[in-house]
């Protein structure tokens, strides 16, 4: 409530803050967690929590008057309708150069995520994180990560049958034609309900078009894993609706002022209340986390913080395509929406390809890909005292290199297969959805911006705990890496500053 002192603070309920408000929780401490999103729990009149992938409605979008789907177009015509304007799901946040896909709500990405849980190769791990102990992460958070998440594998026997996969096994027949490492990728969607999914016997989610705006049922999101376990402790509240807009020291005294927004879901500020906190934990995802750091220090209210605060910026080298197939390589009309193999390049080219669904209901011969890549191009956050908003540097044309390690795949696959790229799905006769990112990492990167642990330079009781942490790119989806890393730095916070 208004006033309140809290011993910790926890900003935002993605899988940071989950962590961090779970060991908190387990060792005493009673925790606040701060999120502006909604909860999710609740069915609307048809029925469902969450829309259709292919029928997207206000829930779907946060705070949109018109949908921004990454595959924009379908033979040529543009899909994206309008909406009311609503708390969604789905945030399609736009910068200057680049759109970035967020989850909004209680499990923050969670929510909308595809689940794909991969621990990266180790020996690309110092790439990644160069100055966090990788035998450390390997024998201890990765494996802590994966079980916290609930992160399993397909039954690959299954897998050769499943008429849901049909598109996953023309994806991987083309792979291995062009001589390419193809493997499963894991998950933490329920391999067991997807399976009786296939059979006909529970009620439909990956099956029916769910993705990227929710799913109702299968998916273990941080609702079920990380943040049931912490309510269970009974020393975690959460606040829905409730937005951080400043975190301030208090003025002679220890601990930091937290000024909250609380919203309607027409997203207008209906109260403003202010907590008292010991210990702020920045959980608001590298966007959010980054926003609010680079403003609090522009604007005074944070001026100890240092210089590498918003830099360090990447997209997970994030590009899609598509792949038109011949009549006789359909990739089925029943797809199941939860991706579960990929195609690794990296050591050669620099990319590792998912082989993405098209849950369109209708047979379409398209493959759709979302390559990672291995790019360098890192952005920066900065404060725009004009617009009252952060910018970010990130400019389109830089995906230009991403786009040139995934072809290392596609046109190879194109060339031995005799196939062409579709055009028709991104708009404007576009081969590459280069515009968009679902993979945000960086703003204040770990050993830099902070300690080696995720302590703010510049302010006792400080801590960032999320994706803002990494620098730029994972070399595969980044959630269990987000994940493990704050398993691992809270465990140092709580040996040492509790
Ligand atoms: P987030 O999970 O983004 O959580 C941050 C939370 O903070 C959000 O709930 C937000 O609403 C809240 N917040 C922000 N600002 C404030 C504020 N000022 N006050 C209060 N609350 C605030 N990754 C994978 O590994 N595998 C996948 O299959 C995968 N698929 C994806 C599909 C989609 C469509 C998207 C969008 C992302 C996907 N990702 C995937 C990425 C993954 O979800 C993110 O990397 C991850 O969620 C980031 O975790 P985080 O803890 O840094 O922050």
């Amino acid at each position: 409530g208004n006033g309140a002192q809290v011993p910790a603070l926890v900003i935002g309920t993605g899988y940071g803050g989950a962590v961090a408000a779970l060991r908190l929780a387990q060792a005493g401490v009673p925790v606040e967690m701060i999120e502006m999103g909604m909860t999710w729990d609740t069915p609307g009149s048809d029925g469902k929590i969450f829309p259709k992938v292919t029928s997207p409605d206000k829930r779907a979008y946060w705070l949109r008057t018109k949908t921004k789907a990454p595959v924009s177009n379908f033979f040529g015509f543009p899909i994206d309708s309008n909406i009311e304007r609503y708390t969604g799901v789905l945030d399609a946040e736009e910068f200057a150069g680049i759109t970035v896909y967020q989850g909004r709500g209680v499990g923050g990405g969670s929510l909308v995520n595809g689940g794909m849980a991969v621990t990266p190769k180790q020996s690309r791990f110092a790439s990644i994180l160069p100055s966090v102990d990788a035998a450390e992460m390997y024998a201890t958070y990765y494996p802590r990560a994966n079980a916290g998440l609930g992160v399993g594998s397909i039954d690959p026997t299954w897998f050769e049958s499943a008429a849901c996969y049909q598109y996953a096994r023309v994806g991987r027949k083309h792979a291995q034609r062009s001589g390419f490492a193809w493997t499963f990728v894991p998950d933490v969607y329920d391999w067991n309900y997807m399976k009786a999914e296939q059979a006909g016997t529970v009620t439909r989610s990956a099956l029916d078009g769910q993705v990227m705006y929710g799913n109702d049922h299968g998916k273990k999101s941080l609702v079920q894993t990380y943040l049931a376990q912490a309510l269970a402790t009974g020393r975690v509240n959460v606040s829905p609706l409730h937005k951080v807009t400043s975190v301030a020291p208090v003025p002679g005294g220890s601990g930091y002022t937290v000024t909250i927004d609380q919203l309607n879901t027409s997203g207008d500020t209906v109260a403003t209340k202010t907590v008292t906190a010991a210990k702020v934990f920045f959980a608001a995802g590298s966007v959010g986390t980054s926003k609010l750091l680079v403003r609090l220090k522009a604007t005074g209210v944070l001026p100890n913080l240092n210089a590498e605060i918003g830099k360090g910026w990447g997209d997970n080298g994030n590009v899609m395509c598509g792949r038109a197939n011949h009549m006789w390589d359909p990739t089925g009309e029943l797809q199941s929406t939860i991706p579960c193999s990929g195609i690794d390049n990296w050591d050669a080219g620099g990319a590792f390809a998912e082989v993405a669904p098209l849950p369109t209901g209708i047979e379409t011969y398209a493959s759709l890909y979302l390559s990672i890549t291995r790019t360098t191009r890192r952005a920066e956050f900065s404060w725009n005292p004009s617009t009252g908003k952060v910018d970010l540097s990130w400019q389109t044309a830089w995906k230009q290199d991403s786009i040139n390690m995934a072809k290392t795949i596609f046109d190879k696959i194109n060339s031995k297969e005799g196939t062409i790229y579709r055009t028709d799905l991104f708009g404007g006769y576009k081969i590459w959805q280069d515009g968009l990112t679902y993979h945000p990492l960086g703003g204040a990167v770990i050993n830099k911006a902070t300690d080696n642990y995720g302590r703010l330079h510049g302010y006792d009781g400080l801590y960032v705990i999320d994706g803002a942490l990494i620098p730029g790119n994972t070399t595969v989806n980044p959630f269990v890496t987000i994940t493990a890393l704050a398993e691992r730095n809270i465990d140092n916070i709580l040996a040492n500053d509790v």
